[in-house]
């Protein structure tokens, strides 16, 4: 198989997000999470995102793993890879988009490499290098209190120009908006003078497009989801791609018992909840029960057992903030919801042995841990339940075929679980 587009992403959620949008503009997409074993049997696809969590870890780290990340898509024929970062350029003064984009530079060739982080669906908009937040300069915008990584500095060239080795240039927005054609000369300008990466300005999608363009003669660029839709818009206008509606099964209906899990306790999630307790059979956890070690996975599984014969159910552990607030009071904030974490992935790990092949998981880092305890390798994205939240058909997974919904907590409308279903037949 020829990979028209490889990805690499430097976090998880980031990954989801770009295979998302890459799948909205026509590409038949799967997020691999983690480099994917060699014997991984891939459906045909356009694009792979390789999920990595390498935006906080140590430079070294994230440029050896980003390095395997490569060469696994350069020998699935990518010919070109985009390393993936956050749309905020999440990174510290050591990095890590300076020594990834260096070390993929270097493996690549390329003599200049372009990055922007710009997605103007969001509001990131780059102008004169410099990163807005909706209408504020990043560095006046909650990321400079991050607390991983807070960003004090909205000038691009100058963050970049701090963690890379090479010289960093501008492609500014006049350019851009000239066409392909101005962004190639000041690109070739920028090369002859020894720069080995540039910042491209980009504020509207045609902005994207044309670097998109531009970026595929290229080996590697760099950027957020918004640079995923310039490179897949053009792709496909190229004709190196072909447009495929947005599908995560082969039109089967998979059947079988189905299942929804809540860990999250946003209040789109708890109204989400209280609008399935009229569709679906719903058992509420008892967290403190969770947190104090009795076994109310096993209690939720013996209660699931017969009833997912009868129809979908929904398990939950969400409670209200005053109620979770009161539980972390008690036991600490990590300590109560990683015990509740895992208490999900148990149920998760039991379902699926129930013979679940059709499991919707609200709340991010609940589904992270559902998606580790299932060892699942990888998605192929499908349709959108709601915005930002695709159905995936598990790829290469122990259990067989499968579907998920993974949602992050604010997301989706009231009807959600019953919606995720009725999409994952
Ligand atoms: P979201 O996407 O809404 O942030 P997450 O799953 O990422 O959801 O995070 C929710 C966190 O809250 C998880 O660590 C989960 O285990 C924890 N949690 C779930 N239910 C409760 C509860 N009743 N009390 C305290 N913490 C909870």
């Amino acid at each position: 198989m020829t990979l028209a587009l490889g990805c690499i992403a430097d976090d998880y959620t980031g990954a989801s997000d770009l295979a998302n949008t890459l799948t909205r503009c026509g590409l038949r997409t799967v997020q691999a999470i983690g480099v994917p074993s060699d014997d991984l049997a891939l459906p045909k696809v356009d694009a792979v995102v390789v999920s990595l969590k390498s935006r906080s870890i140590e430079a070294g780290l994230a440029v050896s793993r980003s390095r395997a990340a490569e060469k696994w898509l350069r020998g699935h024929g990518a010919r070109h890879v985009l390393f993936k970062i956050c749309s905020t350029f999440d990174s510290t003064e050591a990095g890590n988009i300076g020594p990834v984009m260096d070390a993929l530079r270097a493996d690549s060739g390329d003599a200049t490499v372009l990055v922007t982080p710009a997605f103007p669906e969001t509001g990131r908009t780059v102008y004169q290098g410099n990163l807005f937040v909706g209408a504020v300069p990043l560095n006046e915008s909650p990321l400079r209190d991050h607390p991983l990584n807070p960003m004090h500095d909205s000038n691009l060239v100058r963050v970049l120009a701090r963690q890379s080795k090479s010289k960093i240039g501008l492609v500014d927005l006049a350019d851009v908006a000239r066409g392909a054609d101005a962004v190639r000369a000041r690109l070739a300008h920028l090369s002859k003078n020894g720069f080995g990466a540039a910042i491209a300005d980009a504020v509207f999608e045609r902005d994207l497009e044309t670097l998109g363009t531009v970026a595929l003669e290229n080996r590697v660029s760099v950027g957020a989801s918004g640079l995923g839709l310039g490179l897949a818009r053009a792709l496909v206008a190229s004709g190196a791609a072909k447009p495929n509606p947005p599908s995560a099964t082969s039109g089967a209906p998979l059947g079988g018992p189905a299942a929804c899990l809540a860990g999250s306790c946003s209040q789109a999630t708890l109204q989400q909840i209280a609008s399935a307790e009229a569709r679906m059979a719903v058992l509420h956890l008892d967290p403190n029960q969770v947190v104090a070690g009795k076994d109310e996975a096993g209690r939720a599984l013996a209660w699931a057992k017969d009833r997912l014969k009868q129809g979908p159910i929904l398990i939950a552990s969400s409670s209200t903030p005053e109620q979770v607030s009161a539980l972390q009071a008690r036991h600490g904030r990590d300590t109560a919801g990683h015990a509740i974490e895992q208490a999900m992935a148990d149920i998760a790990e039991g379902l699926v042995q129930f013979g679940v092949r059709r499991l919707v998981v609200a709340g991010g880092e609940t589904s992270g841990a559902v998606v580790d305890r299932l060892e699942i390798p990888g998605f192929l994205v499908g349709a959108e339940i709601a915005a930002g939240v695709p159905v995936l058909a598990a790829v290469g997974a122990r259990q067989g075929p499968m579907l998920l919904a993974l949602k992050s907590g604010n997301f989706g409308g009231p009807e959600f679980f019953s919606d995720a279903l009725k999409l994952m037949r």
